[in-house]
């Protein structure tokens, strides 16, 4: 009630413009994204096939057998899941979270669903995708820590932001880079410093956008490199 009143005032008083469409945000929840363009946002329901192992949305009837698109093949984690597709609302709230270390209570609570609702329940430990050095000096903090931390509370797995570095300073992945040109940029990127602390657990890898899959494979590579057993990736979003 209080909430509701105050989203009301806030409204007034404020009123927060959409992102996507200028229209204004009535519920402050719904985050930089307007109820109408949320509507508009392919979300993940569970009754979709997706690729077993990348999460690729392969066609809309549900199956009881795992699929894959075999496309993922050589990828190293073992299973990845994203919330919905890099559009709309999703991709608003995505390019804010790079802006501002704030994630919206609707965004929050679809990224935890997605989770309690996924095959990865005997996750020991959760590890954010690190950025270099220089650019977490750059932005201030690590869009990928703040989705881990958001998990990490809600579900009391332990949070490891420190055992997995990203020791090369790569260029921000570009829509025109083909998958040949980002498989480059982050191979041999990422590193296990802290070796004993992964040895053993079912890590979940989080991060903010899944787009080829190069960058999570990388690191799973070098995870499973060092001991760990399972590696499973949760994402916001991913390609289509
Ligand atoms: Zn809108
Ligand atoms: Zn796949």
């Amino acid at each position: 009630m209080l909430s509701k009143i105050y989203d009301a005032l806030l409204t007034l008083a404020y009123p927060q413009a959409c992102q996507i469409c200028a229209g204004s945000v009535e519920i402050s929840a719904d985050g930089v994204a307007c109820g109408s363009c949320w509507e508009k946002t392919r979300i993940f329901s569970g009754a979709e096939t997706l690729c077993y192992k990348c999460g690729r949305f392969l066609h809309a009837i549900p199956t009881t057998i795992q699929t894959f698109c075999h496309r993922c093949d050589e990828q190293f984690y073992d299973s990845a899941l994203a919330v919905g597709i890099y559009e709309n609302a999703l991709l608003a709230s995505v390019l804010h979270l790079k802006r501002e270390p704030f994630v919206a209570k609707r965004l929050q609570n679809l990224f935890i669903a997605r989770f309690q609702n996924s095959d990865f329940q005997d996750a020991s430990l959760i590890i954010p995708v690190p950025l270099s050095k220089k650019r977490r000096l750059e932005r201030g903090f690590n869009q990928a820590e703040v989705l881990a931390k958001i998990l990490a509370k809600q579900t009391r797995i332990k949070l490891d932001e420190k055992s997995l570095v990203r020791k090369i300073h790569t260029p921000i992945h570009r829509a025109a880079m083909d998958t040949k040109a980002r498989e480059m940029s982050v191979k041999n990127a990422f590193d296990v410093k802290r070796p004993k602390f992964v040895e053993g657990e079912n890590i979940l890898l989080v991060d903010d956008v899944f787009t080829s899959g190069a960058t999570v494979s990388n690191c799973a590579k070098v995870l499973k490199e060092n001991g760990a057993k399972q590696v499973y990736v949760l994402t916001v979003v991913r390609a289509a």
